[in-house]
């Protein structure tokens, strides 16, 4: 498992940590998964019961926000492999939204003014199946030290950046030792006057969110941004909700980006209730992405027509504020493209 994040992590969090225990007991066939919601592989269409280089990975707490018996269960979508993904589409690539030209460093991405993304961490504790990054080499980064220092000193080099965003994979998959000292070297750039971390993991690995992680971030100053990654209401279950409410004490900024996915999320309904289950977890929607067409995933993909109608049906529902940005990646764009 955790096959594309093999060195990087450093391991000096304390001893019995339940989300490293969570994560190595995570599912990683699909037989396994199946048999714990109680379904049969003929009960799945066109299922890929042994996926190649992008394995089946999902914590087991995810899982057990799934509804038994449903083949269609939208959580279940997300991290199933289906034998369509084998099939290569015409206008999908594998780097949809042109990380390779934007990268500045090994690992550090220059898209957007002021704003600069570093890859953290290679490893994810999910494998979402629409990812536009499952097709990137994590390991072609090199060691993490080396690299962290050289993207480091790029960022402090380049007094234009005002914002460093921590990414992946997942970057709260680091230790708590490596994200606070890795945070306090980017906090000391003077130029450098916002953190924001993106990461899925407060949502398929609550137990990632303990008391001393929410002592990291509330320490730091200006307080961090945190976008998660949510992209229906059942995956912000009970333990999701307590962990996202104790960051909000803590002054971290929350917000959601979701990606619009057919047979997901693909409704006003679902869409409507995904807002105001995050408004209940202190969390606002930020983005919702139309699909980045990687080799893959063109079965998740949803029309612009109709993600724009999805888009007036929420604005007639919901106050302005629980209604995210419809936007699209579109490489060389100088900001992420509205749609709506
Ligand atoms: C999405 C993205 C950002 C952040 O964009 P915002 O609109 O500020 O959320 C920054 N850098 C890269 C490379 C990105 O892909
Ligand atoms: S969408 Fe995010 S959490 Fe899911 S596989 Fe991709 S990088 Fe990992």
């Amino acid at each position: 498992m955790l096959a594309r994040s093999t060195t990087q992590c450093q391991t000096d969090a304390p001893a019995g940590d339940l989300w490293r225990s969570e994560l190595t007991t995570a599912f990683t066939q699909v037989e396994p998964l199946l048999a714990f919601l109680g379904l049969a592989r003929e009960h799945v269409a066109d299922l890929d019961p042994t996926p190649g280089p992008f394995p089946l990975l999902v914590p087991r707490g995810f899982a057990a926000l799934m509804r038994p018996g449903d083949a269609h269960d939208p959580l279940l979508r997300q991290v199933l492999p289906l034998a369509t993904e084998r099939i290569a589409r015409d206008g999908c690539r594998d780097d949809p939204v042109g990380d390779t030209a934007a990268t500045c460093a090994p690992g550090l991405l220059r898209k957007y003014a002021g704003r600069a993304l570093l890859m953290v961490h290679g490893g994810c504790a999910v494998h979402c199946r629409y990812c536009f990054r499952r097709h990137f080499s994590y390991s072609g980064l090199g060691h993490y030290g080396a690299r962290i220092a050289t993207a480091v000193a790029a960022i402090r080099a380049d007094t234009t950046l005002t914002e460093v965003i921590l990414s992946g994979g997942d970057p709260l998959l680091l230790s708590d030792d490596s994200l606070r000292a890795l945070l306090a070297q980017l906090a000391a750039i003077p130029h450098v006057r916002r953190l924001r971390l993106h990461s899925r993991l407060p949502v398929v690995l609550a137990s990632r969110i303990t008391p001393r992680l929410g002592d990291l971030l509330g320490a730091l100053h200006p307080r961090p941004v945190l976008v998660i990654h949510a992209n229906h209401a059942r995956e912000l279950g009970v333990a999701v909700q307590a962990g996202l409410r104790a960051l909000g004490g803590h002054g971290v900024t929350l917000l959601n980006q979701s990606v619009l996915l057919r047979g997901v999320n693909d409704s006003a309904d679902a869409l409507a209730q995904l807002s105001e289950r995050l408004i209940d977890c202190g969390v606002l929607p930020y983005y919702l992405h139309q699909l980045d067409l990687v080799q893959g995933a063109a079965h998740f993909a949803v029309p612009d027509r109709t993600a724009r109608d999805l888009l007036a049906a929420l604005r007639a529902r919901l106050p302005g504020y629980l209604v995210p940005r419809l936007v699209r990646e579109v490489q060389g764009e100088s900001c992420k493209r509205p749609l709506a």
